[in-house]
C-alpha cells in the first residue's frame, strides 16, 4: 500500500511513497503528513476469522492487510517485542469493572505506559529499515514524560539509530524522570532542560525545521529523524489492539459477536483514537469513539461545535499531563479521511495562520457520526479515581478522563471499551492524592502508601529505579540544546 499527503501535492514531492518511505520522512507537501491511500475493508469475516487468535497472529495479519514494504520476517521479529509484556499470552488485558463498562489495558509494557504498545516494534522496524538501506538516524524527542522512556527503551542499542530525548528539568514525575536518566546505552542521550515542556517541544521544532542542522547531521553521514505521534509507523501498531480488545468482548461473552460497542480513548494527540477510527472502518462493530479530554478541551469543542479555536487557549497543566495538548496532530487525518486533501490544507492553513477553523454544519454532523466528546477536570478525576478504587478498580488519572464520557456521552446502553494508557505506578502523587488527601507526596512514599492500601506490590521495575546508577547527568539551558546535540553525535 501507498501513502498520499493530507495536504495534497506540491509538485516537488512523490505523489505516493512507500509506507517506509513515510515513517523516514515523515513531513509531506505544505507541511502535511502521510496517510494511507486507502483503508483496507476486511468486514465480520476477518473478525470470526481471529476468534481465537493470539495477539501476535492477529497483529500479523492486520499489518498485512497494510501490505507494508516491510519483510515479514522483520515485522515477526518486531511481535516478539510484545513477549517483553507481564504475560508474553495476553499482552493487552481486558477487565471488567462495572456494569457496561470494560478496561483494556495498554500498559503492561516496559515502560508502564501505552507508548510501548506502538514504539516497541517500532524501534525495531525503523532499525532494521536503517541497516537495510545502510543509513543512520538520529531520533529527536521532546518529552513531558511518556513518549521519553518509551523511545529510548526500544532504540536502546539498536544498530544505526542515536536517540536525543529532551525532558523539562521539573517538569516530568520522579519515576518518569529516573526512567530516563538511568537509561545506559552508548547511543542514547538525555538532556534535562531548564525550562517547561513547551521550551523543549520547541527546540524539537526548530531544529526538525532548520537546513543548517541538517547540512551539520549530514555532513556526519547522519539523518534526521522524529519518533513522534505522527509518524504512521507508530499509528499502525495502534489498530491492533482496538481489535483485540473487541474480540476479548467476544471471547469473555460480554457481547456476540457483530454487536456494537462503544471505544472511549483518552486523547492528546488523537493516535489512540485514530487506531481506533481505523479499526472501525476496516472490520470494528462500532457505534461511537468517545473521545475524553482534560481541562485542555479542544477536542470536545471540535467534536462537539466543529470549532478549534485556539486563540484564547493556553495550555494548562493537569493531573493528567500526557493529554495536555492543544495541537492535537493526527486529527489532521481524519479530516483528510472526510473531506479529502484540498479542505484538508484549507482548514490547516487556517490554523497555522490564523489559529483557528469552523467546520461546516455538514462537516460537523459527519465528524459527529463517529465521534463524541466530553472533559473532565482534575476534581471530577480525582473522585473518579477515588469511587473506582473503592469497588475495587485502581486507575491513572489518564483513565479517569474516560469514565465521565461514559457517563455523559453515551446513548445507548451498550458495552463500553475505555482505554487505560497508563499504570498507577506513574501517577502515584496524584492517586495518592485523591485516595487518601496527602498533598505533594514525594512518588516513592505515594507508592508506597498506595500498595499498602490496595494490598498490592510495587512492580520490581519501577521499585529498582529508585536504586539505579544515574548515568545521563546534562542539565542545560535552551540556548545550549543544538550544541549539545552535536557534541553527542
Ligand atoms: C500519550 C498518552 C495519551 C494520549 O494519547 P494520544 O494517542 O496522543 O491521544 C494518554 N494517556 C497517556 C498516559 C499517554 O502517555
Amino acid at each position: 500500500m501507498n501513502f498520499i499527503e493530507t495536504r495534497g501535492n506540491d509538485g516537488q514531492r512523490p505523489v505516493k511513497v512507500s509506507f517506509s518511505e513515510a515513517i523516514l520522512n515523515p513531513i509531506s507537501s505544505y507541511g502535511g503528513i502521510y496517510s494511507p491511500e486507502s483503508i483496507p475493508e476486511l468486514g465480520t469475516d476477518f473478525l470470526n476469522k481471529h476468534i481465537n487468535s493470539s495477539y501476535k497472529v492477529l497483529a500479523k495479519d492486520i499489518l498485512t492487510a497494510f501490505d507494508i514494504d516491510i519483510d515479514g520476517s522483520v515485522i515477526d521479529e518486531a511481535l516478539t517485542l510484545y513477549d517483553k509484556f507481564d504475560d508474553s499470552d495476553n499482552p493487552v488485558p481486558v477487565v471488567k469493572v462495572k456494569d457496561d463498562l470494560y478496561v483494556s489495558e495498554l500498559y503492561h509494557g516496559p515502560t508502564r505506559a501505552f507508548k510501548d504498545m506502538a514504539l516497541q516494534p517500532f524501534g525495531l522496524v525503523l532499525s532494521s529499515l536503517a541497516q537495510k538501506r545502510n543509513e543512520n538516524y538520529l531520533i529527536l524527542a521532546a518529552t513531558s514524560g511518556d513518549t521519553g522512556p518509551a523511545a529510548l527503551e526500544t532504540f536502546k542499542n539498536r544498530a544505526n539509530v542515536k536517540v536525543v530525548c529532551m525532558y523539562p528539568d521539573g517538569g516530568t514525575s520522579d519515576v518518569q524522570r529516573l526512567q530516563m536518566v538511568t537509561e545506559d546505552a552508548e547511543n542514547l542521550k538525555v538532556l534535562g532542560v531548564n525550562g517547561d515542556f513547551d521550551d523543549t517541544q520547541n527546540a524539537l521544532k526548530r531544529l526538525l525545521g532548520s537546513a543548517e542542522f541538517k547540512q551539520r547531521l549530514k555532513d556526519k553521514n547522519i539523518n534526521l529523524s522524529a519518533a513522534n505521534s505522527v509518524n504512521f509507523g507508530r499509528i499502525i501498531f495502534q489498530v491492533i489492539y482496538h481489535v483485540h480488545s473487541y474480540l476479548e468482548l467476544v471471547r469473555q461473552k460480554a457481547i456476540k459477536m457483530g454487536e456494537k460497542v462503544y471505544l472511549n480513548v483518552p486523547s492528546g494527540n488523537f493516535g489512540n483514537a485514530l487506531g481506533g477510527y481505523y479499526a472501525m472502518t476496516m472490520c470494528l462493530p462500532v457505534e461511537k469513539i468517545l473521545i475524553a479530554s482534560n481541562n485542555n478541551n479542544i477536542l470536545t469543542q471540535l467534536i462537539n461545535e466543529g470549532r478549534y479555536d485556539l486563540r484564547d487557549m493556553a495550555v494548562t497543566p493537569t493531573t493528567s499531563p500526557a493529554m495536555d495538548i492543544l495541537k492535537s496532530s493526527n486529527i489532521e487525518r481524519v479530516l483528510f479521511d472526510m473531506f479529502g486533501a484540498e479542505r484538508t490544507k484549507e482548514l490547516m492553513q487556517q490554523l497555522d495562520t490564523e489559529h483557528h477553523y469552523q467546520l461546516t454544519a455538514a462537516e460537523l454532523a459527519t465528524l459527529q457520526n463517529v465521534f463524541s466528546a466530553d472533559f473532565c477536570n482534575d476534581d471530577e478525576g480525582k473522585q473518579y479515581i477515588k469511587d473506582s478504587f473503592d469497588s475495587g478498580y485502581l486507575m491513572d488519572p489518564h483513565t479517569a478522563t474516560c469514565f465521565k464520557a461514559y457517563d455523559t456521552c453515551r446513548d445507548k446502553p451498550l458495552k463500553t471499551i475505555v482505554y487505560s494508557t497508563a499504570e498507577w505506578t506513574k501517577f502515584s502523587p496524584v492517586i495518592a492524592n485523591a485516595l487518601t488527601g496527602e498533598v505533594d507526596a514525594k512518588d516513592q512514599d505515594a507508592l508506597k502508601a498506595i500498595a499498602t492500601n490496595a494490598r498490592i506490590e510495587i512492580p520490581a521495575m519501577i521499585n529498582g529505579l529508585f536504586d539505579k546508577e544515574i548515568t545521563q547527568q546534562t542539565i542545560i539551558e535552551k540556548n545550549q540544546i543544538e550544541q549539545e546535540i552535536l557534541n553527542f553525535i
